[in-house]
């Protein structure tokens, strides 16, 4: 944990995560919008993945989304990045 102030938990961003109410009791979240909780949680993965075509693939992707995420002004500009593609259809 870092310091006293409620910094998004994804590296590179700025934003300050908000607080959720879990019941009556203020938590505050871990990261400032789910696309940054989408990004870590698809790093994860790809980090727990063997070395491939198709991961470095992913591995780019992910960069460039990276790059477009520490770019935004405002922390939702960028929606959600897994919910999207799965309720789609
Ligand atoms: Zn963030």
């Amino acid at each position: 944990m870092s310091g006293t102030e409620n910094v998004c938990a994804r590296e590179g961003c700025s934003f300050h995560a908000e607080l959720v109410m879990i019941g009556e009791t203020p938590l505050s979240a871990v990261y400032c919008g789910d696309a940054c909780a989408d990004f870590s949680w698809l790093r994860r993965a790809l980090e727990a993945s063997e070395p491939s075509t198709a991961v470095a693939e992913c591995w780019q992707n992910l960069n460039a989304l990276e790059r477009i995420l520490n770019a935004r002004s405002e922390p939702f500009s960028v929606g959600p990045l897994i919910g999207e593609s799965l309720y789609a259809g």
